[in-house]
């Protein structure tokens, strides 16, 4: 990781919307912070690395509109100055994260939430919350719309993650109602592209990090679990169609174009060439047996769909991690995922 830098936020506002994203030198929260950026906002990110990385947003550390700061939002949260938006996507993301980190993962959720639903509350700024697909459970309804409640178990190894995000629906819809805040709730479902960690464990990193190192490709169960993988370019408009929406109510968004994990395996194979084979390991505890999101809400209320297919999607992809250097591949070292009884 490189060298920890900081910048803190001034208190000089002027004429620029302030928006803090949490999670800022993660995956999604990186992209977003570009979105805003090019957006002309001032942006104020905040993470505390625990699976981030700070390269994800170093390019834009040179900017007079960004500013960020090293933090655990599950401590009290203090911003200078005025706020307009808060994008709350700091937490652990991949199954492997939150086994390793459940305490932190309840906690980022529940404790991290409100304290940033009393900084929104406070600066009177609009929060939009990042729910996710897993609070569905493992459906056992096939699209899943909004209105469906889902089917968690509470104490199996998904429960730290699940749960918590089923609380942080819960809160924040009670600021909302009970304090007045202007809050939105996008539920995500598996999105990929560029700045995914190698070695975070969901699938396509580790599809594609096995190929580039010449190993065999680990399916777990027959593979015939499904999921609907959404581009992050797709999603990042999602959020912000959500965002400047006056919808309140939890949203899909994702890519309902469903697959096989086998056959998602097949087109890595492909289109890596790699002359790996596949090999299976033991299904995870509780892993979901179908995922694709009924995205009707989001059509209708925000004339949104994604516009950008797998073998688009998968391709840039590959190419952002044949890029890395053949350090930052070597370093990975091959886990056996399913010794973490996900
Ligand atoms: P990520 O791990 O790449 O990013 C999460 C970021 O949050 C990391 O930079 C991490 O260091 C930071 N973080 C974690 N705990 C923190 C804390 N207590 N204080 C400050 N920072 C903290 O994951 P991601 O894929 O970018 O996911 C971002 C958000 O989107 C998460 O809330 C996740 O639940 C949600 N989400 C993602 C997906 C997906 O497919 N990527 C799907 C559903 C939901
Ligand atoms: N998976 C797999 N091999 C791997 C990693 C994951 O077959 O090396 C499967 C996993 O069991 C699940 C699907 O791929 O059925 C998606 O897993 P991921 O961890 O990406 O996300 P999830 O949707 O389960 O949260």
């Amino acid at each position: 990781m490189s060298e920890i830098k900081e910048k803190f936020p001034s208190e000089s506002l002027g004429s620029r919307k302030r928006i803090l994203i949490t999670g800022a030198a993660g995956f999604l929260g990186s992209h977003l912070c570009d979105r805003f950026v090019k957006e002309d906002y001032h942006v104020i990110g905040m993470d505390n690395l625990i699976t981030g990385d700070i390269a994800n947003i170093e390019h834009l550390f040179k900017l007079e509109n960004f500013e960020f700061y090293n933090h655990d939002v599950s401590k009290f949260v203090h911003i200078p100055g005025k706020l307009d938006y808060i994008l709350h996507f700091a937490s652990p993301a991949s199954p492997i994260d939150y086994l390793k980190i459940p305490i932190q993962t309840l906690k980022v959720g529940s404790l991290g939430t409100h304290n940033l639903l009393g900084l929104a509350r406070n600066k009177n700024a609009r929060m939009l919350i990042a729910s996710t697909s897993e609070v569905y459970g493992d459906p056992n309804v096939n699209p899943q719309p909004e209105e469906y409640w889902g089917n968690v178990n509470p104490v199996g190894p998904r429960g730290v993650y699940d749960e918590a995000k089923r609380f942080q629906e819960a809160i924040t819809m009670a600021y909302h109602t009970f304090h007045g805040v202007e809050t939105r709730i996008v539920r995500i479902f598996n999105t990929y592209g560029p700045r995914m960690r190698l070695n975070d464990g969901r699938v396509l990193p580790a599809f594609i990090g096995q190929a580039l190192r010449g190993e065999d490709l680990t399916v777990f169960g027959d593979g015939s679990q499904t999921r609907s993988f959404c581009y992050v370019d797709d999603l990042i408009e999602g959020i912000y169609r959500l965002l400047m929406s006056d919808y309140a109510q939890p949203v899909n968004i994702g890519n309902p174009d469903e697959i096989t994990i086998k056959q998602f395996c097949e087109e890595i194979i492909k289109l890596t060439g790699t002359t790996q084979k596949i090999v299976y390991k033991e299904l995870p505890q509780d892993d979901p047996k179908q995922r694709r999101p009924d995205i009707s809400k989001a059509k209708e209320l925000l004339g949104w769909e994604p516009k950008i297919g797998r073998a688009e999607g998968l391709k840039i992809t590959y190419e952002y991690f044949k890029s890395l250097s053949s350090e930052a591949l070597e370093k990975i070292e091959h886990k056996d995922f399913t010794t973490f009884n996900r």
